[in-house]
């Protein structure tokens, strides 16, 4: 018989966040997939829990994910942690829960802490809808496309970042975006928890000037673009209303179809656009 895997949140920073349904998990479970042994040890020392260790972190993943999902096929309960916050939420958990998927076995999701909805709830943001950007990509064209649909991208926006790219992140979001209003936590649920309400530009003066340490965990909420930066960086920008048209055909749609979703794009009426086109 199959058993289960099951995600268990853990503290982003305060051990009393550990739900009593997290803690049964990893009592009950069989053993304990971790991204760093080390992490995950000390975490149950903590509960007063004993249990196997397995390690599935972003240089074993691909081979753990299999051996772990394989366990579970025969009948094992896993409970998997990562290091801080909801496992596979920017972190490796992800290939592990994908293998599970694809072994048919189980799979049961506990809610509990995850630093990027913990963030977002302080913001005073529009919170309705929201995009989750994780950490960006290091360098290079990755890094420009990122920020470049970031800038005209209406939702607020939850970015990770570490003390070592805050300053290079800050000055890049606010070079792309303009200078948004932003939330930066940083140490959620911890001692030393700091929330700014600010903005790009000055959250970069405030890294700069040791106001806001270039230290601990940290996360970044920031304003959807408005409606004329939103269209002045959209992806259809520079293009005529032919070829507007002509890429939504390309990708599939009618003509008609095509013609409508310029229109919307543009906030112009359709039959402006089918003006053009016809
Ligand atoms: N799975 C985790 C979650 O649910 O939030 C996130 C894992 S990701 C590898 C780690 C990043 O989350 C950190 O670099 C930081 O950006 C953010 N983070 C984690 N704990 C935090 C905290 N206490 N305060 C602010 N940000 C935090």
């Amino acid at each position: 018989m199959a058993g289960t895997l099951y995600i268990v949140p853990t503290p982003i920073g305060n051990l009393g966040d550990v739900s009593p349904r997290a803690r049964e998990a990893l009592e009950d479970c069989d053993f304990v997939a971790c991204e760093d042994t080390r992490v995950g040890g000390k975490l149950l020392f903590l509960l007063g829990i004993k249990k196997e260790l397995v390690s599935h972190h972003e240089h074993n993943k691909k081979q753990s994910a299999a051996y772990i999902a394989d366990r579970i096929s025969k009948g094992e309960r896993c409970a998997l942690i990562s290091d801080a916050g909801t496992p596979a939420v920017s972190d490796p958990g992800e290939e592990l829960v994908a293998a599970c998927h694809k072994a048919g076995v189980t799979v049961t999701p506990l809610p509990g802490p995850c630093a990027a909805v913990c963030a977002l709830s302080a913001s005073g943001l529009p919170s309705r809808r929201f995009v989750f950007e994780g950490f960006l990509p290091d360098k290079g064209k990755e890094r420009k496309e990122r920020l470049s649909a970031l800038a005209s991208e209406r939702r607020t926006a939850v970015v990770y970042s570490t003390p070592h790219d805050i300053a290079r992140d800050l000055a890049d979001l606010a070079a792309s975006l303009g200078n948004r209003r932003m939330l930066f936590a940083r140490e959620l649920t911890k001692m030393n928890e700091q929330t700014v309400q600010t903005s790009l530009a000055e959250a970069l003066r405030m890294v700069e000037n040791g106001e806001i340490p270039k230290k601990g965990e940290m996360a970044l909420v920031i304003e959807g673009a408005d409606e004329a930066a939103a269209s002045e960086n959209a992806f259809w920008a520079d293009m005529d209303v032919q070829t507007h048209v002509a890429h939504y055909v390309a990708l599939g749609f009618s003509k008609m179809d095509a013609v409508k979703k310029a229109a919307k794009d543009r906030g112009v009426p359709k039959s402006a656009i089918y003006d053009e086109v016809r």
